[in-house]
């Protein structure tokens, strides 16, 4: 059989890298399926110290565990210079704005009245039905905010799921309790996400074996055994515990035997798709070479975020990153063209709403997130103990198990951590 390793940890995402960190000292060896480390955190530098991110960026001040993760590798975070208000977008006339005005208020007196997750007034219904017959406007302004915070519809989205999403990302769908909050403000990672991820892999000492897919984990002589394959053909991995947290679909695949109630859970969980093309110009005065240069579609959303998400500072002078992508309902309809279409497509979507910028672009990133969040559907707070539940030493976790961002990621892989320590 050969070396029996304590943890095998399937995956290099927040979640994984976050339990391995935890294990350091143990025998633990990582598996991923790409070249890249970090999974959702996937960053780029340039030379003039600016950088991109594809994906997560924001630690909004109820991150406390990102906060706390990045304070004890040293990681800098600074000020965001953005307020998840941006997103929210024009809200219309004054009548339309008071009429949303009393939909928020209606929310928030529901997050100011705690009751259990599962309570079917809020897990058990979507945002759509709980608006009813509200005006469109009121609609669209759900709509808007669930597609942009969670990459859903607001008829995938619980009630219970928009109180978890109302303001801040938040860790908490009610207000009642104080929120831990960090005293630091909404900050992003100085250099990009990735250097979070890059410093939570190196501080693990874990054993690090990028461009390894898992293809079967099963139950073995010692406890697991994992197969992954890489360019060097099939490998087999002995450990005593596992800590899985590939995206719930793929955890269905690969895992043989699971108990139906957990195969029922992780097949339950639904991702919204993402498809980002952050956007990078150069400072005032300078000429950039990058321009569409092929068709994209007439009518089609090639940007949902409006551009206001950047990295910090003046762009305008300076230059730097729009954190620019369109989610899940718009990404659908454009998934499958060719990538320089995309590109091209978001590039005049740019164009359109900073002229004054368009002729100063000098790259533009393109990554399409099949699992780019997982939904807060309804009936989703039903599964939870479902997903939290360790079969014989195989520990699940993933921002699927807990909230959909960093902060639960990281939250998940702590306590998939604690219990393989338990156990060992
Ligand atoms: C566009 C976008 C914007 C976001 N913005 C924010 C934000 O501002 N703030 C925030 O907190 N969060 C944000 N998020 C969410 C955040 O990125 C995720 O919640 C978090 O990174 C998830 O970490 P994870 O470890 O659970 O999963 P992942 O990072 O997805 O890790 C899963 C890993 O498993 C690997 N894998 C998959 N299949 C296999 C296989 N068969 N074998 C081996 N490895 C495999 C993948 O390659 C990946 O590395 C954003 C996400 C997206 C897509």
């Amino acid at each position: 059989m050969g070396r029996v390793y304590d943890v095998a940890v399937l995956g290099a995402g927040v979640a994984r890298l976050t339990a391995a960190y935890r294990l350091k000292g143990r025998d633990v060896v990582v598996l991923e399926a790409e070249d890249h480390i970090g999974g959702r955190t996937l960053s780029k530098r340039f030379d003039d110290g600016s950088w991109a991110n594809y994906a997560a960026q924001y630690v909004s001040t109820d991150k406390v565990k990102v906060v706390e993760l990045a304070d004890e590798l040293g990681v800098d975070l600074v000020p965001s210079g953005f307020h998840s208000d941006e997103l929210r977008g024009n809200r219309g006339s004054v009548e339309e704005r008071a009429e949303i005005d009393r939909w928020v208020a209606r929310l928030e007196a529901e997050m100011a009245n705690p009751r259990p997750a599962t309570a079917p007034e809020l897990d058990g219904i979507s945002v759509g039905a709980w608006l009813g017959d509200a005006p469109e406007h009121v609609h669209a302004f759900f709509e808007r905010w669930c597609g942009q915070l969670i990459f859903a519809s607001t008829i995938e989205t619980s009630l219970y799921g928009l109180m978890l999403l109302w303001g801040d990302q938040r860790t908490s769908a009610f207000t009642v309790d104080a929120v831990p909050r960090s005293n630091r403000g909404d900050t992003v990672f100085d250099g990009g996400t990735n250097s979070f991820t890059h410093a939570l892999a190196q501080a693990s000492g874990a054993e690090l074996r990028s461009g390894h897919h898992v293809t079967a984990v099963a139950r073995g002589a010692a406890g697991w055994v994992v197969t992954a394959s890489s360019e060097e053909g099939e490998h087999t991995v002995h450990a005593r515990q596992v800590i899985c947290a590939l995206p719930a679909p793929v955890a269905l695949s690969v895992i043989a035997g699971l108990p139906a109630a957990k195969a029922d859970a992780l097949g339950a969980i639904r991702y919204g798709r993402n498809i980002a093309t952050p956007i990078a110009v150069l400072p005032d005065g300078a000429r950039g070479s990058i321009e569409p240069t092929a068709p994209s579609r007439a009518g089609a959303i090639y940007n949902t975020t409006g551009f206001v998400l950047k990295t910090p500072g003046d762009i305008a002078r300076d230059g730097g990153c729009f954190h620019a992508y369109v989610h899940d309902g718009h990404a659908r309809v454009i998934w499958d063209d060719p990538p320089e279409s995309i590109r091209s497509g978001a590039l005049r979507a740019f164009a359109a709403h900073h002229p004054e910028l368009a002729g100063r672009v000098h790259w533009i990133g393109f990554r399409r997130w099949e699992h780019a969040l997982p939904q807060y559907r309804p009936g989703r707070q039903a599964l939870q103990g479902d997903l939290e539940t360790s079969l014989d030493g195989l520990h699940f976790c993933g921002d699927y198990v807990t909230t959909a961002n960093m902060d639960g990621a990281a939250r998940s892989g702590e306590a998939a951590a604690a219990k393989a320590l338990a156990a060992l």
